[in-house]
């Protein structure tokens, strides 16, 4: 499964010195990552995005719109990207719960309902894949595609040809919502009912002409 940075490096010595991003060993559960949101203008790391978003995240995830709504002025490409690595990172922690539940015998096949059946892209031809595969694969593929070089040589200037792959990795994510929607129910409502993941993407998907209606399965 892949992992993304989650933790910018310490700028050293900046002036204003904001309140230390970081959890202390022994620091209590529920005073962790307690330290104050920073202000989008006050931060020029790299990181800015991230950490915008994920602070937003922290304060209360079930605020879709205070964490889609970008700070006036930024660049789209840039905010897209960054949000779906933002999802790309929750959606790793999503999958995670399947590896008991969901498997070649479950599962053979990628579908949602028998009316969908997907097929996996990460491959030199897209193939059949069981659900877990798909997911795993899916995942790593959108990593390997966000962290590659090429495509994405710099985190705060999105080449405009590069951001086209943004619609073909949103699509291919919704996909595992689906999945879970219509064959792991009781998983999704428990992980939705926490984390509002499933509308927050869906969300995001429709706002940026991302998600096309008609790729939205999901009907509550
Ligand atoms: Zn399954
Ligand atoms: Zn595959």
């Amino acid at each position: 499964m892949a992992s993304e940075e989650q933790q910018p490096q310490q700028q050293p010595q900046q002036q204003p010195q904001p309140t230390k991003r970081r959890n202390r060993i022994g620091t209590k559960n529920k005073d962790l990552y307690k330290w104050e949101p920073t202000t989008y203008e006050l931060n020029e790391s790299s990181y800015a995005t991230q950490e915008y978003i994920q602070d937003r995240i922290r304060m209360d995830e079930t605020n879709i719109d205070a964490i889609l709504r970008a700070p006036e002025g930024h660049d789209v490409n840039v905010w897209l990207y960054e949000q779906i690595r933002q999802f790309t990172l929750e959606l790793n922690h999503f999958s995670v719960l399947f590896k008991d539940i969901c498997n070649q015998n479950t599962c053979p096949k990628m579908k949602a309902t028998d009316d969908w059946l997907f097929l996996c892209a990460s491959h030199p031809a897209i193939q059949e894949c069981s659900a877990i595969d798909y997911f795993i694969h899916t995942l790593d593929s959108t990593s390997a595609t966000l962290n590659s070089e090429k495509l994405f040589p710099k985190r705060m200037e999105i080449p405009p040809s590069s951001a086209k792959q943004f619609n073909s990795i949103v699509r291919r994510l919704y996909r595992l919502f689906a999945h879970a929607f219509y064959h792991h129910r009781e998983l999704f409502n428990d992980f939705e009912a926490k984390t509002q993941l499933c509308k927050r993407f869906t969300q995001f998907g429709k706002d940026n002409g991302l998600l096309p209606k008609s790729a939205i399965i999901i009907k509550e």
